[in-house]
């Protein structure tokens, strides 16, 4: 089964709203010229308006880099689905590394955003890794397991289906250090093989399972070649307007 590769941006806590909108332009026009891929990029919370104004009449696809759990209430600071979906955003980046290791996000919160951003029909971009010390101590294949399984918790099949997963090794995210292609297609063949057994092998073969980890233009094909990798979800390199666009132009 072929997969729509997807090259995904996380502009982190970068960019005001005007130099936002200056690379969401550049990336509009890169995107256009391949109608085999989606592109998606997620700019931080205030220039979420700016930048859908912006790509309004692009392929490129608006996300968010977090979520909150409900669609509204006494949740100071949290921003819910349905006030993206109302700007335009169409997918959430759910657990990434830096919301579990520095805001103290655990599975149960990621399975609830999840869920939470399903509900609402935006497209939950699950954010999985080891640490470097969890790799060391051998336990990558436990700890992706316990992150997949919980964070999928209470999501039945047809939904799973529209979860894109984005295997980020926590020591290769803005380090330089990128997992080899080998290293990471192991993993992404293994987190294939989870979701067969959790649903089913349509679901399984159907979920996209992006690469993330110091993602640049030198090492895009490698990973891209790799069977089970599907596509980036990339920081560090989504802020150059060149960079990103030979990321997009992967082959
Ligand atoms: C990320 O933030 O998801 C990421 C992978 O960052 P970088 O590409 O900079 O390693």
């Amino acid at each position: 089964m072929s997969r729509r590769p997807l090259l995904a941006g996380n502009w982190k806590m970068y960019l005001t709203s005007g130099e936002a909108v200056r690379l969401a332009q550049a990336i509009a026009a890169i995107s256009r010229e391949h109608t085999d891929r989606d592109v998606m990029v997620a700019p931080s919370f205030t220039s979420l308006a700016a930048v859908a104004a912006e790509l309004r009449n692009s392929a490129v696809l608006l996300g968010a880099q977090n979520v909150a759990w409900e669609q509204e209430g006494a949740y100071t600071g949290e921003i819910s689905p349905r006030m993206l979906t109302d700007l335009g955003v169409r997918m959430a980046i759910i657990g990434h590394s830096e919301r579990r290791h520095i805001f103290g996000e655990d599975n149960v919160m990621v399975n609830q955003r999840l869920l939470a951003a399903l509900d609402a029909g935006l497209v939950p971009v699950l954010c999985i890794g080891e640490t470097l010390d969890e790799r060391q101590a051998e336990a990558t294949f436990k700890v992706l397991e316990t992150q997949l399984c919980e964070g999928l918790e209470n999501v039945p099949p047809a939904r799973a289906e529209q979860v894109v997963l984005a295997y980020e090794p926590v020591w290769a995210i803005g380090t330089g250090k990128t997992a080899t292609p080998q290293q990471a297609q192991e993993v992404h063949h293994f987190l294939r093989q989870l979701l067969a057994g959790l649903y089913d092998k349509k679901i399984a073969e159907t979920v996209r399972v992006l690469y993330g980890g110091s993602v640049k233009p030198d090492n895009i094909d490698e990973l891209m070649a790799q069977p089970d990798i599907d596509g980036a979800l990339v920081g560090g390199a989504a802020l150059n307007p060149d960079s990103f666009a030979r990321i997009v132009h992967f082959t």
